[in-house]
C-alpha cells in the first residue's frame, strides 16, 4: 500500500495545507479522519481495486511504439494506456475511489464542479454505478462549449447546474461547490478532480491515481527487469503526473519529466505554465505555484486543451519542482497537436490533447535522449474528445 507523504499539516514541504473558510473546518476534518481511518485501510483499498479492475479496465497495458519512436528518431517509447480505462482517461480511478469511500462513510450525494466536463462525467459515471446522487456545477459558459459531456452526465443521471455567475466558468463553478459542501456536509462529498485543493484531497487524489504508477513499475519488471530510465506526463492539476510519478520519486535513477501547457506562447496570459512564470500562493484551499499578476491578482491562462489550463497545480508538484526532483517543462498548443496527429498516423492511437504535450516533449527532445532509453509517457487519455475542437479550428 502506498504511504501518506504529508506531514500533519496537510503540507509538502512549504506547499498544500488546509486555506479554508470557518464553515468549511467540520467537513475537511471529517473526511480527513476517514480518509485516513478507511481509505488508507487494506479492506478499503482492495474494494477499490476489485472495482477498478472489473468496472474501470485495470490493470491497463503498457505499448510500446516503435513506430513513432523511429518518426522521431528517439529512444525507445511505451504508452501506460489510460485512455484504455471506462470513460477515457485517468479521471475515473479518482471519482470511484472517492464515491466509494464517499459511500462507506455513509454519504448518499456527491457534488463535483467541472470545467471541461471530463471530471463531471467520471464522477458521474461512479455516481451511476455506486448508487449515489450526482450534482455537478458547471460555469454557463463551459456548458455552451461542452454540450456532449454535459449531455453524457445528464444521462448518467446527474443534475447540471448552471453557474452564472462571475467569469461563468470553472473557477465559479468551484466557489459554489464549496458553498454547497459548507451547507449540505451530512448528506453530501465534494468529489475534487485532481491533486488540488485543501488537505487531504491533494494526498487522497494522489493515493488513489497511484495505481497508474504501481501498475507501471510491476510491468517494467516484468519487461525489462528493471526500472524505467525516463517517465514524462502532461501536468494539469497534476493527477495523472503525480499518479504515475509515485512510487519512484524515491528513485533518483529515473529521471521524472512533468509537462505543462505552453499555450500560445511565453507571455502572462497566453499559456498555463506555473513553473515557468507562477510564484507561490494560495488558490482554492492551498498553497502552490499560482500565475498572477505583479498585484498578486489571479492572471488568465490559455491551452488548446481545457484539462490543462488552470493558473495553479497540485503542491506535491510545487514541492518536487523546488527541489528538482522533477522537471517541469512547456510544450506549445501547435507541438501537441502535431504531435496527437503523428501518434494517430503512425500506431493508431488518437491521444487526448493533453496527453499529446507529454508526447510534443519527445517531439522536440527525444533525438537527444539515448536510443537504448527505456522512456514511459502516460497516455492520459482518449483524443475522441477533441475532434469537433480541431474540425473547427481547421486543424484536421
Ligand atoms: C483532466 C485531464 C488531464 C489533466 O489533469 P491532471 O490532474 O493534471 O491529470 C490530463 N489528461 C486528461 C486526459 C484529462 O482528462
Amino acid at each position: 500500500m502506498t504511504k501518506n507523504l504529508v506531514n500533519k499539516q496537510g503540507k509538502y514541504g512549504n506547499y498544500g495545507g488546509m486555506f479554508i473558510p470557518e464553515v468549511l473546518v467540520a467537513p475537511i476534518k471529517e473526511l480527513t479522519r476517514a480518509f485516513n481511518a478507511i481509505g488508507m485501510s487494506k479492506r478499503f483499498q482492495e474494494h477499490l481495486a476489485e472495482v477498478l479492475r472489473h468496472y474501470a479496465g485495470r490493470p491497463t497495458p503498457l505499448t510500446e511504439v516503435k513506430s513513432f519512436s523511429q518518426a522521431i528518431n528517439g529512444p525507445k517509447i511505451y504508452l501506460k494506456r489510460e485512455d484504455l480505462l471506462h470513460t477515457g482517461s485517468h479521471k475515473i480511478n479518482n471519482a470511484l475511489g472517492q464515491c466509494l469511500l464517499a459511500r462507506e462513510i455513509g454519504k448518499s450525494r456527491i457534488i463535483a464542479e467541472t470545467g471541461a466536463g471530463q471530471h463531471g462525467v467520471a464522477t458521474a459515471t461512479a455516481c451511476a454505478y455506486l448508487g449515489l446522487d450526482c450534482v455537478v456545477y458547471m460555469g454557463k459558459v463551459d456548458i455552451e462549449r461542452q454540450s456532449p459531456n454535459v449531455a453524457k452526465m445528464k444521462l448518467l443521471g446527474a443534475e447540471v447546474i448552471s453557474v452564472g455567475s462571475g467569469t461563468q466558468i470553472l473557477k465559479d463553478a468551484i466557489n459554489e461547490a464549496l458553498r454547497d459542501y459548507a451547507t449540505n456536509f451530512d448528506t453530501t462529498h465534494y468529489c475534487i478532480g485532481s491533486a488540488l485543493g485543501p488537505h487531504p484531497y491533494p494526498e487522497m487524489v494522489r493515493i488513489f491515481q497511484s495505481v497508474i504508477g504501481n501498475e507501471t513499475k510491476k510491468q517494467c519488471r516484468e519487461k525489462f527487469a528493471t526500472d524505467p530510465d525516463v517517465i514524462i506526463a502532461c501536468v494539469g492539476g497534476g493527477s495523472n503526473a503525480i499518479g504515475i510519478f509515485s512510487p519512484f520519486i524515491a528513485k533518483k535513477k529515473v529521471r521524472l519529466i512533468g509537462v505543462e501547457a505552453g499555450g500560445l506562447g511565453d507571455d502572462l496570459g497566453q499559456h498555463a505554465a506555473r513553473f515557468f512564470s507562477g510564484k507561490p500562493g494560495v488558490l482554492h484551499g492551498c498553497c502552490s505555484y499560482v500565475l498572477q499578476d505583479d498585484a498578486g491578482q489571479i492572471s488568465e491562462t490559455h491551452s488548446i486543451s481545457a484539462g490543462l489550463d488552470y493558473p495553479s497545480v497540485g503542491p506535491l508538484h510545487a514541492s518536487l519542482f523546488d527541489q528538482k526532483r522533477v522537471l517541469y517543462t512547456r510544450v506549445k498548443d501547435e507541438t501537441a497537436i502535431l504531435a496527437l496527429k503523428l501518434l494517430a498516423k503512425t500506431e493508431g492511437i488518437i491521444p487526448a490533447l493533453e496527453s499529446a504535450h507529454a508526447l510534443g516533449y519527445l517531439l522536440q527532445q527525444g533525438k537527444k535522449f539515448n536510443k537504448k532509453d527505456k522512456v514511459i509517457v502516460n497516455l492520459s487519455g482518449r483524443g475522441d474528445k477533441d475532434l469537433p475542437q480541431l474540425v473547427v479550428r481547421g486543424l484536421i
